[in-house]
């Protein structure tokens, strides 16, 4: 359960009031706002604020006095214009704030997305929660042997459990310590600043985040994709949900050209009209290397 019964409260209280307001809602996103989806054993996301819909997408891209709407086929093509052709700004009109929790090593690969406001939970003035990550069964996954930044098979038997029983004693008895030396029973007891450096990095942490539409997408692309890291991508996906209550056109966009489109080469380009023309083209007469062959043979092959 991510939430106490308080934290829940206070969301439910947040969700009984509304406000009026001329600025334009999204009422798929309306549903979204404060309530906390969960993700993992113990993070969540949840929206906390929003700016902005498909028709401000449209709004800004026509530079319109009032609303920008046309019609809703219009819009949608206009939509699907802009992504086609990278016309990225007027996706930044729409803005994104999120409350996150989520394990400190999935953290630390969701900061490297630079063009985000973000605000951490400080373990220097507050004291962290004894929670921790622990995976499902079947997300304990051996190391790959095809990919070095990948995993392979579900670890099994006693393995499994010796390593879920390591994960979860190393865990308690490092949060024990954290406890026994920050505490000022009978000892001046140590800065948290300082004693959180024994912690491990399943433990939990927790930001608001806040990015535009344009780089929410682009985090999306990278880290709901299939080569991304589980732990992270089951945020992303969470999200992804959430975007296509928020923008459903531009997300069908987005699924249609980033996530379920592919970049060609030139090279690759030509190949395909080489083929279209009849020719068996292999990947020694193609003039790609292996893995560009592979992964182009990817795009081709249906993977149904
Ligand atoms: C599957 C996967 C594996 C990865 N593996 C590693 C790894 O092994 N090691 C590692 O260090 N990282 C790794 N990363 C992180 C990756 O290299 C990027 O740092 C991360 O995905 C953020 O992407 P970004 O810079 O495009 O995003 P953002 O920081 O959100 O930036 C969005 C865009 O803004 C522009 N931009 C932002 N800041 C600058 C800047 N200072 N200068 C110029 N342009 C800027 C760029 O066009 C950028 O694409 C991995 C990411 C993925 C998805």
């Amino acid at each position: 359960m991510p939430l106490s019964p308080d934290q829940q409260a206070e969301i439910d209280a947040q969700r009984g009031q509304t406000h009026t307001t001329r600025r334009a809602t999204a009422e798929g996103m309306e549903k979204h706002l404060y309530t906390a989806h969960p993700v993992l054993d113990h993070g969540f996301v949840r929206v906390i604020d929003y700016m902005g819909d498909d028709a401000a997408i449209c709004q800004a891209a026509r530079v319109s006095y009032g609303r920008g709407t046309k019609s809703v086929q219009n819009d949608e093509g206009l939509i699907r214009y802009l992504m086609r052709h990278w016309h990225s700004t007027p996706f930044e009109m729409c803005e994104i704030k999120l409350h996150v929790k989520l394990p400190v090593f999935v953290a630390r690969q969701w900061i490297r997305h630079r063009t985000a406001n973000v605000n951490e939970y400080s373990a220097r003035y507050s004291i962290l929660d004894r929670e921790f990550y622990i995976p499902a069964r079947d997300a304990l996954n051996a190391q790959s042997v095809v990919n070095n930044q990948g995993r392979g098979a579900a670890l099994s038997g006693e393995e499994a459990e010796r390593v879920l029983r390591y994960l979860r004693d190393d865990a308690m008895r490092c949060y024990d310590h954290y406890e026994e030396m920050i505490g000022q029973d009978g000892q001046q007891g140590l800065a948290r600043e300082l004693a959180r450096m024994n912690l491990p990095a399943n433990i939990y942490t927790q930001w608001y985040w806040k990015t535009d539409l344009h780089n929410l997408l682009h985090f999306l692309r990278l880290r709901a994709d299939k080569h991304a890291q589980y732990e992270i991508r089951v945020y992303a996906d969470t999200i992804c949900n959430i975007v296509a209550d928020w923008v459903p056109a531009a997300y069908r966009a987005f699924a249609d050209y980033r996530m379920g489109g592919a970049t060609l080469s030139a090279t690759a380009i030509d190949c395909v009209r080489r083929m279209l023309k009849g020719e068996v083209v292999t990947q020694e007469t193609s003039g790609m290397s292996k893995g560009e062959w592979r992964e182009f043979e990817g795009v081709l092959n249906d993977p149904a």
